[in-house]
């Protein structure tokens, strides 16, 4: 899979991806990661890329052609030339990223990312290039790299390899809209505090029970919209009745 991310601020991105799994990742070259500054895009001879807003109003905002041209550079070198990307503006108006979507866009070839910043991007330019607007969260942060940064880790996540272990991203919360179950490791006991007696047990059997109980205290407890989209076996309801 190929990210690239239309960015003022590449090495924000490239330095922090570079690190742990995704870093990892790329070095096995299960994944790239392509930077494009948009300011190299433009042609005005002072690099600017931001004008005063029409109407008037308070900010700047970033202009069509640098945008345009930045993401025309990544056409051009994809070689598919048959099947056009998707190109996710991270805004805030946008749908808001979850894991489910995350799953969905790992199953792309090639993902393009734009992130804006000041007031935003000249709207013409998104209207033309834009395939889905990505929100993370119903705030507003200074720009689109750490969204889009959020974004890439989590999809590399779903990515055949990325993970050493191939099982782990399936029993993670929201894989299946509830939350993990609390996880343990040495020593056995810490401050007075010891770990659960059955995941010392060795009883796998037991172990699954406790751990999907865990899983459904916890979502009842933290998250309880989540159960509504769960799939639950006749066993899991009754347990959650037990609960109530
Ligand atoms: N004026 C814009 C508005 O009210 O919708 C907000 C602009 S914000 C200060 C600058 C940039 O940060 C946006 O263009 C977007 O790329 C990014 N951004 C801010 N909050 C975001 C969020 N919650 N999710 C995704 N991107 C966000």
């Amino acid at each position: 899979m190929n990210f690239y991310v239309l960015t003022l601020f590449p090495d924000m991105i490239e330095n922090a991806m570079k690190e742990s799994i995704f870093g990892r990742a790329m070095e096995k070259k299960i994944l790239s990661l392509k930077t494009v500054n948009i300011r190299d895009f433009t042609n005005d001879k002072h690099k600017h890329v931001d004008d005063y807003p029409y109407g008037g109003g308070a900010g700047m905002v970033m202009q069509a052609e640098p945008v345009y041209n930045a993401y025309q550079s990544v056409l051009d070198e994809i070689t598919d030339k048959e099947k056009k990307p998707r190109v996710i503006y991270l805004t805030p108006q946008g749908k808001v990223f979850d894991q489910k979507m995350s799953e969905e866009l790992a199953q792309e070839e090639n993902l393009i990312f734009l992130c804006g910043h000041y007031e935003g991007i000249d709207e013409r330019v998104l209207e033309m290039i834009v395939t889905d607007n990505v929100s993370i969260g119903d705030y507003v942060l200074t720009g689109g790299e750490l969204p889009a940064m959020v974004m890439m880790d989590s999809i590399s996540r779903n990515i055949p390899g990325v993970l050493n272990n191939e099982v782990s991203a399936e029993f993670e919360s929201f894989h299946d809209n509830l939350l993990e179950y609390p996880q343990y490791t040495r020593p056995e006991e810490f401050m007075g505090k010891k770990v659960p007696d059955v995941l010392l047990s060795g009883h796998h059997a037991n172990i699954e029970k406790w751990r999907r109980e865990q899983s459904l205290i916890r979502t009842y407890e933290r998250r309880p919209d989540l159960l509504e989209n769960a799939e639950l076996s006749k066993k899991d309801i009754a347990f959650l009745k037990t609960l109530c």
